[in-house]
């Protein structure tokens, strides 16, 4: 216990919340931003076990801000998952980190949850967002949303039964092209680092055996202005009629809503992903992509670049593919057809 005595110092949490801290167990949903500071953070901290979910592979331009991640594991390709594990272990060798390279989709969610205490937001859409409301409602598990663009951020830690849920926020997904993204208002690296903080202040409350801590409302911060609002959420509920929390209705993880392809946010790219699951065997694949262009292959992925193209194609071993130079889902899916085949 001797590593963790400053927290153990700390009146809020003790001997007895460190001790529920090293039992608890957490689900990270994407690790690039949010994700980097929300997993270094908690893995410090102690937790028990942290699952982390990605589909995403290292890029120069994520190391402005995700601090996880170095110039050597762009130069090696690695996924997300499996850079952040190679990390996390180095911190803290306690802890069990459970890499998953994988799209969290209405098929794959429920095994993701399985067995955990506290699921994080680290992603950069509300189609995720949705399915993992629906996901933790139905289950019971807390979870903490937080979104970041430019330099403004929001954050809310939903307690099933006892705040109002994302959806009685927000009972529709924003429109396409509705909500700004980090490819049209950027984002600077501190934005980032304080709203993924407060997310921690809260999974610390909840993981020590806190729950009763949380407050029902979104904090809204933007670092630029030097402000910090605390919006009141309390009312939502009583105002009743929540697809989710209050019917308690699931099309996100029922699958009823929610695409399999999407452009992915700031990359010009978009991802592709089968209708079936299924594994690929990716040194076949790079064989068969050879003469077509240049390939490149490590265990965790190929990446392809067809002859003449300005499009680059990123396929891991479940058949989700990431295809650069476009944001077009239909042009995306055509190339998916033409060089991995659907
Ligand atoms: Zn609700």
């Amino acid at each position: 216990m001797s590593r963790y005595r400053k927290q153990i110092l700390f009146d809020g949490l003790g001997e007895a919340g460190q001790s529920r801290l090293r039992e608890s167990r957490v689900l990270c949903v994407g690790c690039g931003a949010l994700g980097s500071v929300i997993a270094e953070s908690l893995v410090r901290a102690g937790v028990g076990m942290l699952r982390i979910a990605d589909r995403d592979f290292v890029d120069l331009s994520n190391l402005q801000r995700q601090v996880l991640y170095d110039e050597e594991d762009v130069a090696q390709r690695l996924p997300k998952a499996i850079a952040a594990a190679n990390k996390l272990r180095r911190i803290n060798s306690d802890v069990v980190i459970e890499p998953h390279v994988a799209d969290v989709t209405c098929q794959s969610v429920g095994e993701l949850c399985d067995g955990v205490n506290l699921i994080m937001d680290g992603t950069d859409n509300f189609e995720t967002r949705f399915l993992i409301n629906d996901a933790a409602i139905e289950a019971g598990i807390p979870w903490i949303h937080a979104g970041c663009v430019g330099a403004h951020g929001q954050v809310m830690a939903i307690v099933p039964g006892q705040t109002p849920c994302l959806r009685c926020l927000m009972p529709e997904m924003p429109g396409p092209g509705t909500s700004e993204t980090c490819d049209t208002a950027g984002v600077i690296g501190p934005a980032v680092q304080i709203v993924a903080s407060l997310q921690v202040v809260a999974a610390l409350k909840i993981l020590s055996g806190q729950t009763e801590l949380i407050r029902p409302e979104l904090t809204v911060i933007d670092v630029w202005d030097g402000t910090l609002r605390q919006l009141k959420l309390s009312g939502l509920q009583e105002a009743g009629g929540c697809q989710c929390c209050g019917r308690r209705e699931f099309p996100f993880l029922h699958g009823d809503e929610g695409s399999r392809s999407v452009v992915l946010c700031g990359r010009n790219s978009v991802q592709v992903a089968p209708s079936t699951s299924g594994k690929l065997s990716l040194f076949d694949l790079a064989n068969r992509l050879d003469p077509s262009g240049e390939v490149q292959a490590n265990p965790f992925l190929v990446r392809f670049r067809p002859d003449e193209s300005e499009h680059e194609l990123t396929i891991f071993a479940d058949g989700r593919a990431i295809i650069t130079g476009t944001e077009d889902l239909a042009e995306a899916k055509s190339l998916y057809a033409r060089y991995i085949g659907a």
